[in-house]
């Protein structure tokens, strides 16, 4: 692309995924979590069907490379998986999220409001990810119950044992804890059942299929009764057209996300919604 980038075939397709390139990024990427602001927390605001109201939001990570621009998380989360930088990230994450939930009150505000942090998979692998998750809270005095963990069903499908008494003492402390992406991963209703799951969040595929010229609504119905009759909650993703958002409603879905209402904003433009919440 730019004829200025010296010896580094930078946007040579063929370099794209070697090698090197990931080494570079994973170098880059070890500095950004050093300091210098090249991580950002975005927010997406998550609405009450019912009443439309802000409940909380759901923290999702930037990254602002100083020579690429904006990477999307869905290829640095990887790389940070591969390399072993998930683990200070996600604690970079999980404090930032936390520090930011508590300058916004929502600790102290009288209707309930959530801060939903991703956890990959990764970060269960480390026995002491309670003891991080506590201390986080310890420091930055966000009541745990405000602060929602979401992991995708590969936590529950792999290292079961291990994960199951990883999430038994995250409930301890008090945080709920929700699945990613559910209906994505095939686990098992039996599985289910055994873990301290509060809600389940319906993937983006479902609610696609909402709309359309043959709109499909049987599976995103089908969470939503099991959420309800395991006793969990359901919200529902990337709602993007009013059509969407009907649908979801009438089933008697809890909560959503989506373009619909808002995009993913920075701290200072999600501080203001919070503030002002019949802006949505
Ligand atoms: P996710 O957790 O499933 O997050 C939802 C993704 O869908 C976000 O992409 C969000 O921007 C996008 N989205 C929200 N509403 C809509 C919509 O209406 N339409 C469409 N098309 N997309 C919508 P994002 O921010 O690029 O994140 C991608 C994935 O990267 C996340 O998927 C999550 O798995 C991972 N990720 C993001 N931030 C973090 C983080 O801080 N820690 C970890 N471990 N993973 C993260
Ligand atoms: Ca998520
Ligand atoms: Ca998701
Ligand atoms: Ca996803």
């Amino acid at each position: 692309k730019s004829a200025g980038s010296g010896q580094f075939a930078r946007y040579d397709p063929q370099m794209h995924s070697g090698l090197v390139e990931r080494l570079q990024l994973a170098a880059d990427l070890r500095r950004a979590l050093d300091g210098g602001g090249e991580l950002e927390m975005y927010y997406q605001p998550t609405v009450e069907l019912r009443s439309g109201d802000i409940v909380g939001f759901e923290a999702l990570v930037r990254w602002n490379h100083p020579a690429r621009g904006m990477i999307s998380p869905a290829d640095f989360i990887p790389l940070a998986e591969s390399t072993g930088l998930i683990r200070p990230l996600g604690q970079w994450v999980l404090a930032e999220s936390c520090r930011q939930a508590v300058e916004w009150g929502m600790g102290a505000s009288e209707r309930p409001l959530t801060m939903a942090v991703n956890v990959s998979g990764r970060q269960f692998d480390q026995p002491d990810l309670p003891a991080v998750v506590a201390s986080v809270l310890a420091t930055t005095g966000l009541p745990a119950e405000r602060l929602c963990l979401e992991m995708t069903e590969s936590v529950l499908m792999t290292d079961t044992e291990e994960n199951l008494a990883v999430l038994v003492s995250l409930k301890g402390i008090g945080v709920k804890l929700a699945i990613d992406d559910f209906g994505t991963g095939y686990s098992s209703l039996a599985y289910l059942r055994r873990f301290p799951v509060d809600t389940l969040k319906i993937d983006r595929s479902f609610v696609e299929r909402l709309s359309g010229a043959a709109p499909d609504a049987a599976l995103a119905r089908t969470i939503v009764q099991l959420g309800q009759s395991l006793g969990m909650g359901t919200v529902a993703e990337g709602i993007e057209q009013y059509a969407q958002f009907l649908a979801l409603r009438r089933m008697g879905c809890d909560l959503a996300q989506g373009y619909y209402f808002a995009k993913p904003l920075p701290a200072a433009e999600a501080g203001l919604l919070l503030r002002d919440p019949a802006a949505l």
